[in-house]
């Protein structure tokens, strides 16, 4: 689903001056705030960035002044909509850490939804418990094949029936697409979990250019792309990124597509507020070519109407100025694929793995 006409404001598009406004920007706009809370995953699954890294050895934790930002913030506008607590981490290992972190929210913030991501590898039915008492409201649980294994039918229902005897509770599968994905769900203690596995070497992101495999299979993206509207994302270390594609341990992510550091700003409205900000958002506004990285990235890439591309343009018309003519508006060196199009799974595919 895209962003409606009437979500889109000047301030996306150029920087608001007051923090009046800056507050106002954020609170009409930001649906969903991801914070990694943690750097440590256990596995390495070759569709992730992490594969390419060293997660598995030590936990890195968000300094808890910028946690205490972020809740300060969020309670400072009664935040209604959604905070994800994991990014390219696995938030259920550090359990002490996820409770503290998830309680606090819930009595500062006690409004938000508050969900995550997890291999699920670390779940059982007493944890989730702590969860939703802490005040958990939802969560993903993605069922990931062993390192270096291609996707398997086989596998999956085995992870499945493990993963439900393990909870205590039968799975509600609702789609089976064999060799793509498996997707269901399961309420337990008043909470839903949905529960998949996808087949990444089909439906993966390239994590803005990182998994270079699946770059190569990437169409070359016209889409515009809402993430850095109503998305705010901050990495372990307080890197401030436009969009979940993007992970703090990859040098060139840092140096060239991070919007600084959290630590350097007096709030997360003056981040979303920023002129960097603002540049992503004016790039990625209308349909048109894309430059690196988004020109590969997959997420949520669609066609879109004749009526869509017309709308946006109005509004660019409106907002910014004169449309160009279909050039590549970042400066970043493009790459252009003509290779067939990707699929797109319909469910999850706004989740990230
Ligand atoms: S996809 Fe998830 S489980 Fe797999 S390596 Fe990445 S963060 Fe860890
Ligand atoms: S197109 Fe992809 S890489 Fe670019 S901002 Fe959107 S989600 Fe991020």
């Amino acid at each position: 689903m895209t962003l409606g006409h009437d979500f889109f404001a000047k301030g996306h598009f150029h920087s608001p001056e007051t923090h009046e406004e800056m507050v106002v920007l954020f609170k009409r706009s930001v649906s969903n705030v991801v914070v990694e809370i943690s750097s440590f995953c256990n596995r390495k699954c070759s569709y992730c960035p992490v594969s390419q890294v060293e997660r598995s050895r030590e936990n890195r934790l968000l300094p808890d002044q910028i946690f205490d930002r972020v809740v300060t913030d969020l309670a400072s506008i009664d935040y209604e909509r959604s905070v994800c607590l994991n990014l390219y981490n696995e938030p259920t290992s550090d359990r002490e850490l996820l409770l503290k972190r998830v309680s606090v929210l819930r009595q500062e913030v006690p409004k938000c939804r508050i969900y995550f991501s997890t291999n699920g590898d670390y779940l059982n039915r007493d944890y989730l418990h702590e969860l939703v008492d802490a005040g958990l409201s939802e969560l993903y649980v993605t069922l990931h094949a062993p390192r270096g294994a291609s996707y398997s039918d086989a596998y999956v229902v085995g992870r499945f029936s493990e993963f439900a005897a393990r909870m205590g509770k039968q799975i509600k599968v609702d789609t089976v697409l064999p060799q793509q994905s498996v997707q269901g769900t399961m309420n337990l203690f008043g909470i839903k979990l949905h529960v998949f596995a996808t087949n990444y070497d089909l439906y993966g992101s390239d994590r803005a250019g990182a998994i270079q495999n699946l770059s190569a299979k990437a169409p070359k993206r016209m889409a515009p792309c809402d993430r850095p509207f109503n998305d705010f994302t901050i990495s372990y270390d307080g890197t401030v990124f436009p969009c979940c594609q993007m992970f703090a341990d990859n040098d060139l992510h840092r140096q060239r597509y991070a919007i600084g550091n959290m630590a350097d700003y007096s709030s997360m409205f003056e981040a979303y507020a920023s002129r960097d900000m603002a540049g992503w958002r004016r790039t990625l506004l209308r349909f048109g070519p894309k430059a690196s990285p988004c020109d590969t990235c997959s997420e949520a890439n669609h066609e879109g109407s004749a009526e869509e591309r017309r709308v946006r343009d109005v509004i660019y018309q409106n907002l910014i100025g004169q449309p160009p003519e279909d050039e590549v508006v970042r400066v970043e060196p493009g790459r252009v694929s003509g290779a067939p199009k990707r699929r797109l799974l319909p469910r999850f595919q706004i989740f990230r793995q």
